[in-house]
């Protein structure tokens, strides 16, 4: 196995997943899963998230449905995004249940000839995709010609749940609208992460969190659930003057100890945090910081150390909390960008440990 690995604590997820539903009402979770589960690995995660009794998942391409069906898993899948007409038949292979936005795609599904269950989205203020609220009621009558046709849910995204309430308030009624025209009887679902936090009483019949799941946002009793570990594949200790890295971007200031480790970013290390971030060990059960030195390559990065370590030391490359130098979320604020983009950049490449009350129960790649 690779002296580099993701491990992911599946007690941190249940926590979170548990913490984010108790935020609106205890309501059924739609567990988002795309994008690899924002990096962490979709079908153990995913697994997971039906174990503690997710009432689907939600993914945004038809591929990553299929790795989740390939694996087994027999649950709701709900393809998020506009439903493109071409993908029609993949759908109802798969047996997901497709996100209808337009007419072209419920027209394409219909013509299939099969019965599909669909959801659909609502736009009420994202303005990426979904009907409009104020063409509910001819959506409606519509629909209703498809006899293929099931409309189970009904749904609409947050453009900014996280600050703007004015806005947000305004899609919610938008909503309403919509409900008001289709009635009850449906399943009705509305908040993100965002939304579940703060307008959790919109919970409705489900809320469909991603980010939070994965523990990506401070200051809301989230823990982050992915820890990236790696060995050392050398350590020395190097005279005062020596450049380290592409473009010599760092130079020893007197006899430095410098570790490398087989990770970078090929592996989702942004190359940005170079002489920024740091990475973390535990000698004698103590934290002991250690700045990352010279550019971050393809697949290594240098760190410098207090002192000598053995190959068999283990290093936090990402800690599991909001440190500003260390976790997913500092290394989006070191380089300008929102922490769901450092997780997704978790490259595949790396081997995925998953942990439950500190024991492995799965491992891939
Ligand atoms: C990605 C996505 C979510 C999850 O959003 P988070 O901010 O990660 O909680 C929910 N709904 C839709 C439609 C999405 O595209």
């Amino acid at each position: 196995m690779r002296p580099a690995w993701l491990e992911i604590n599946l007690d941190a997820l249940a926590h979170n997943y548990n913490l984010l539903r108790s935020r609106a009402g205890n309501t059924q979770v739609i567990g988002v899963v795309k994008a690899n589960a924002y990096g962490h690995g979709a079908v153990e995660v995913g697994k997971e998230l039906l174990r503690l009794g997710a009432w689907g998942l939600a993914v945004a391409t038809t591929d990553e449905a299929r790795e989740l069906r390939k694996a087994g898993i027999v649950a709701r899948i709900l393809l998020m995004g506009s439903l493109h007409p071409q993908q029609a038949r993949e759908v109802v292979e798969l047996d997901l249940i497709p996100s209808i936005s337009t007419l072209e795609s419920a027209e394409a599904l219909n013509a299939l000839g099969k019965p599909v269950t669909v959801h659909l989205e609502f736009d009420t203020g994202m303005g990426r995709v979904g009907f409009q609220p104020e063409e509910a009621p001819q959506v409606k009558e519509h629909l209703v010609r498809y006899e293929n046709l099931l409309v189970q849910g009904i749904y609409s995204h947050f453009a900014d749940a996280e600050e703007d309430v004015l806005w947000t308030k305004e899609q919610i009624a938008h909503f309403k609208q919509v409900q008001q025209v289709f009635g009850p009887g449906y399943f009705y679902h509305l908040c993100n992460t965002a939304g579940t936090f703060n307008f959790g009483e919109y919970g409705l019949s489900a809320v469909r969190p991603g980010i939070g799941l994965y523990g990506l946002l401070p200051h809301l009793g989230l823990k982050p659930i992915a820890r990236l570990l790696a060995k050392p594949t050398q350590v020395k200790e190097l005279p005062p003057g020596r450049r380290i890295g592409y473009s010599g971007l760092y130079t020893t200031q007197g006899r430095e100890w410098i570790a490398t480790l087989p990770v970078g970013y090929a592996d989702g290390i942004p190359r940005l945090v170079f002489n920024r971030a740091t990475v973390r060990y535990y000698p004698d059960d103590q934290p002991c910081t250690c700045p990352v030195v010279g550019r971050v390559s393809m697949d290594q990065i240098t760190v410098k150390l207090p002192g000598p370590v053995g190959l068999e030391q283990v290093f936090e490359v990402v800690t599991p909390d909001f440190d500003p130098t260390s976790s997913l979320w500092g290394w989006a604020e070191l380089t300008g960008t929102v922490s769901y983009e450092p997780a997704v950049r978790l490259a595949a490449r790396l081997p995925r440990v998953y942990l439950r009350d500190g024991t492995e129960v799965a491992r891939v790649g």
